[in-house]
């Protein structure tokens, strides 16, 4: 069995589609990046490269992949999986903590479980978490994501 720790913080643009857990957020500013700025799909990939001794999200769809450069979260997770299992990994279990005023993700835990569990092929428990007030998070200037992940050899 490997573990893996990732991590992601965008900033919030005013007026921007929100696309956090693979769900995109009615009503909600999102987040500036090349991409739809998903962070908990992204730190989730990281996750998951990290467990797999594969990386990063800057090593596997960095500069030298520019045919990745502006895809969504979920989409991101597919190529991850597809790396994972050519390496010999399944997904045992992963969970994706969103740090932030807004999104809500209680309101729509069991959809964004959904989501991402389906482009993994295992487990992904979401949850959510504010800072009370305090810094980049609590202030509104961004959303953060933590998450971990347990890889299986592929049987
Ligand atoms: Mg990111």
């Amino acid at each position: 069995m490997r573990v893996g720790i990732g991590s992601d913080v965008h900033p919030i643009e005013a007026g921007r589609p929100c696309w956090v857990a693979g769900l995109e957020w009615e009503g909600v500013d999102g987040c500036a990046g090349h991409s739809d700025g998903d962070v908990a799909a992204h730190a989730l990939c990281d996750a998951l490269l990290s467990a797999a001794g594969l990386g990063d999200l800057g090593a596997v769809f960095g500069t030298g992949r520019p045919e990745w450069s502006g895809a969504s979260g979920v989409i991101l997770l597919g190529e991850v999986r597809r790396l994972l299992s050519a390496a010999g990994w399944t997904v045992g279990n992963a969970a994706v903590q969103v740090i932030g005023n807004a999104p809500k993700i209680g309101k729509r835990r069991d959809e964004a479980q959904r989501v991402l569990s389906a482009a993994v092929g295992g487990p992904v428990a979401v949850s959510g978490t504010t800072t009370d007030g305090l810094g980049l998070t609590g202030r509104g200037e961004g959303i953060a994501a933590i998450a971990t992940a347990l890889l299986l050899p592929a049987s």
